[in-house]
């Protein structure tokens, strides 16, 4: 019987690697709330370790937002995922915990970089300036995986998702990611009978998107490979592997889509004074496509499928 802990399992990565996981044979989910376990806490986190005999680890916790959030709250961005990481990892190690997997973000790699974002464009360049603090949050986490395998030869393994949507999104009006944000306006605006929504920035920035049970299959796929296979496709000192579609299309045709599939029939302005972020994130997945994995779930249909989440759910939103 294998011991996996999953880190964040309330989050909308987390969650959906418990789901998948519970279909797994000999494996037992260890999960903490915040309540229980406080990921920023240092001893608690080295207790939780010490007594719990844990095998494997998908760190999925972590403080996300989107751009607004993002430029907004800094300080809470960089110090809560460096406080998980360091606290996770160090003592994961401590206990004999082999085999860890750290989910990133495609936020990590250069503003400019050219796309589709290779694995090596980290580090190559200037950050995004709304989301600075929280990459380098994730960078360190991918150095604090690399830096433990090369001095201490465990197995702790990175993978960069892009933009992530689906059950168990954040719906916050103003704090949220861009798909969640503009199901649950189109939503409201098609109940109001309103006849025009406002989305942000130009439009033309262009994004990839990755419904989160893609992510989970993902993740799991990458933690499962063997050692030498994951190995021969990484460099010790640039391990982590891109998550994503290899597709992209601009805010406005995401708008769109999402009008489609909230039935919403009236028209769209978009905000110039709203900040547009990169003006493209597409990752480059040839490496994870070498290691036999490529996603299921195109954008309409998980946008049916957050949408019908939405609708189930929308009385008990965080
Ligand atoms: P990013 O990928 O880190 O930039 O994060 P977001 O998901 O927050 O934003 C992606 C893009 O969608 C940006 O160009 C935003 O300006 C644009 N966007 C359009 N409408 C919205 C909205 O209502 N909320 C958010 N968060 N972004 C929006």
């Amino acid at each position: 019987m294998k011991r996996i802990f999953v880190a964040g399992h309330r989050g909308m990565v987390g969650s959906a690697i418990v789901r998948q996981l519970k279909s797994h044979s000999n494996v037992d989910i260890v999960t903490r709330t915040r309540s229980e376990l406080d990921l920023t806490n240092q001893q608690a986190v080295d207790d939780f370790f010490a007594t719990e005999n844990i095998d494997q680890v998908y760190l999925a916790a972590a403080k996300v937002g989107g751009i607004h959030a993002n430029n907004t709250y800094p300080a809470d961005f960089i110090y809560e995922n460096l406080m998980i990481e360091c606290n996770i990892i160090n003592s994961a190690f401590k206990a004999g915990v082999k085999q860890l997997l750290f989910l990133g973000s495609s936020c990590i790699y250069p503003k400019l970089a050219v796309q589709p974002m290779q694995e090596t464009a980290l580090l190559t360049g200037t950050l995004e300036e709304t989301n600075e603090p929280y990459a380098i949050a994730k960078i360190a986490g991918i150095k604090l995986c690399e830096s433990y395998n090369r001095q201490y030869g465990v197995d702790y393994r990175s993978v960069m998702p892009t933009n992530l949507y689906g059950p168990n999104d954040n719906f916050h009006p103003e704090n949220s990611h861009v798909i969640p944000a503009l199901l649950r306006r189109f939503h409201e605006a098609k109940l109001a009978g309103d006849e025009q929504v406002v989305a942000w920035g130009s439009g033309k920035p262009m994004r990839e998107f990755l419904h989160v049970a893609d992510m989970a299959a993902a993740s799991i796929h990458v933690m499962e490979l063997e050692r030498d296979i994951y190995d021969a496709n990484t460099e010790p000192m640039l391990s982590h592997i891109n998550v994503g579609t290899g597709i992209d299309c601009t805010i406005r045709e995401l708008v769109e889509t999402v009008a489609k599939v909230t039935g919403f029939t009236g028209s769209i302005v978009f905000d110039a004074t709203k900040p547009d972020g990169a003006p493209r994130k597409l990752m480059n997945v040839e490496r994870l496509a070498a290691l036999g994995w490529t996603y299921n779930i195109d954008l309409e249909q998980g946008l049916a499928d957050a949408y019908a989440w939405f609708l189930a759910n929308q009385d008990s939103f965080r």
